[in-house]
């Protein structure tokens, strides 16, 4: 079932030396460790491939896109078993992040059929105007070449080999080097397989998809700094996707790093609201807080509130919903442990009182619950930077003038949510233009952590949400990272690619 090599340019290549994944059941399985050697030559079969594939009708990458939904579908089973061994993710959670991915190709398929994506633009030519004539202009997007995607731990399908980028990269026309996460590999080695099942279907240039797994950081460093490379996409940590990122910008020819990175994903509590419903609030944000352990990157993990009654049955109706969680399995012991790390860190901050404190063991998260004052909050900049796992605070302002204050000092953010009821209108209308300049998507009434795919998402924020404010790495908007215009001066029809013809 599985190869346990790397896919490059349709061939499974092995290596010299290996790794192993952990598994949270069963035996571990054997990875042959990546080289940048592989990364290089992998580039050069995705530039061939390029010449061919760039080039290609859209129905025939539409047909290409589903082809690969249809083979990751057939090999449901295997991913599931796999991906709930690797990460310790459920069942029901791979199956859904399953659909998730291949409704991501599928609508990626609609999407260039469409030809929306190309945005086309014409400036006829005026031959009399006065003082000078016009010329024929025409502009359409274009694919940039090799694209080189980094998944993240914590969607194994959605946001790795075959996931939001690499779908939004094939669609575009650019091919695709993925470098393989190391906490899982076989989930991501099934995937290719699939992968490489449709490029034998479709009869398209098997350059166009090569995963080079881990095991060495050195593999990551070559997909970016490779010259053949011309833009990464990038799904993980504030502190690997920076040191990416400043590779990208140190290379001779600099290239865009389309990095989403961590968040706290603020909650704004409003008074009426909590008035209203602040117990019913406290148990949904306890739900949401611990769903997935916690490991999401919409994790809400910050809610502010106004002091007095109302704030304190929200907070007690959190506890107690925490409370009822069991632990849960993390998706490796390094991300336990960098858990562990940021419960200490918050613990021990002056001005920090714990609200529910619980015991976890090597890989198993339980939940925590901090409490401060927005003048702590305020002066203690560290209290902000993401706890990746299921770890609230809460932050309680003394007046709404504070919680103003709160909003203008957060740093960029992928969401930031209002609690809200008819009543706070007025002090919603004062946060929204401060929220809307602080994160990719502002929600009311409900928690950040289900990201809709779609044409309307915006997965991405100011930094550090992301590395790249202006784009998304959800929804169709996220191919636009993979495109650059250009302009067609006085070409002759018969010249010109047949989409601005
Ligand atoms: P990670 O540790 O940064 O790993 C992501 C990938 O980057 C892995 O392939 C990793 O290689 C590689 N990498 C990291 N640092 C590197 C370096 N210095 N040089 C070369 N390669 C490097 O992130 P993660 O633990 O997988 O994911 C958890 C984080 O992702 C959380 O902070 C979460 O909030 C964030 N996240 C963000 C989004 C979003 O859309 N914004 C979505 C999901 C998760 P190895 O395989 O060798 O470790």
């Amino acid at each position: 079932m599985l190869t346990g090599k790397h896919l490059i340019a349709g061939e499974w290549v092995d290596g010299l030396s290996t790794f192993e994944n952990m598994p949270t059941f069963g035996d571990a399985d054997t990875f042959f460790v990546g080289t940048p050697e592989l990364v290089a030559k992998a580039a050069e079969a995705a530039e061939e491939a390029f010449w061919s594939y760039g080039y290609l009708p859209r129905e025939k990458r539409a047909e290409f896109l589903n082809a690969i939904a249809d083979e990751i579908d057939a090999r449901g089973d295997d991913i599931t078993l796999m991906g709930t061994k690797e990460t310790g993710l459920p069942e029901g959670r791979l199956q859904g992040e399953r659909g998730r991915t291949v409704g991501q190709l599928r609508l990626f398929a609609t999407h260039i059929l469409s030809g929306e994506f190309l945005d086309r633009r014409y400036d006829e030519a005026l031959p009399d105007r006065a003082p000078l004539p016009r010329p024929d202009l025409r502009m359409m997007q274009r694919p940039i070449g090799p694209v080189s995607v980094f998944g993240a731990s914590n969607f194994p399908l959605a946001f790795s080999t075959a996931g939001g980028d690499t779908a939004a990269a094939l669609a575009a026309g650019c091919p695709v080097i993925v470098k393989g996460h190391s906490a899982h590999p076989g989930t991501s080695d099934i995937v290719a397989q699939a992968i490489l099942a449709a490029i034998k279907s479709c009869d398209i240039h098997p350059g166009v998809f090569s995963q080079i797994q881990g095991g060495n950081r050195a593999v990551g460093q070559a997909c970016v700094q490779h010259p053949l490379i011309k833009a990464v996409g990038f799904t993980g940590s504030l502190g690997g996707g920076r040191a990416l990122f400043d590779l990208c910008a140190s290379r001779p020819e600099p290239i865009p790093f389309f990095g989403e990175l961590g968040s706290v994903n603020p909650m704004f509590m409003l008074p009426a609201a909590v008035a209203a419903r602040g117990a019913d609030l406290g148990t949904a944000w306890s739900g949401s807080l611990t769903m997935g352990a916690g490991q999401f990157c919409t994790n809400p993990g910050i809610a502010v509130v106004l002091k007095g009654a109302d704030a304190d049955a929200f907070v007690e109706a959190a506890v107690k919903g925490l409370g009822e969680v069991a632990g849960q399995t993390m998706l490796t012991e390094g991300i336990a442990s960098a858990y562990y790390q940021g419960r200490d860190r918050i613990a021990g901050t002056a001005g920090v009182q714990t609200v529910l404190t619980s015991t976890c063991d090597t890989r198993t998260a339980t939940p925590y619950l901090f409490m401060t004052t927005a003048k702590e909050w305020l002066a203690n900049e560290e209290l902000g930077e993401e706890v990746f796992g299921p770890l609230g605070m809460v932050v309680v302002a003394d007046t709404e003038e504070e919680m103003l204050t709160i909003a203008k000092s957060l740093v960029g953010q992928l969401t930031c949510t209002l609690h809200m009821d008819a009543g706070d209108t007025a002090l919603a209308q004062q946060l929204m233009p401060v929220l809307e300049r602080k994160a990719g998507r502002v929600l009311a009434n409900g928690f950040p952590t289900g990201v809709e795919v779609s044409d309307t998402m915006v997965h991405g924020g100011p930094y550090p949400a992301s590395t790249n404010f202006g784009a998304t790495s959800v929804g169709t908007l996220s191919i636009r990272r993979f495109l650059r215009p250009v302009c067609y001066q006085n070409i002759p029809s018969d010249v010109l690619p047949a989409d601005i013809a």
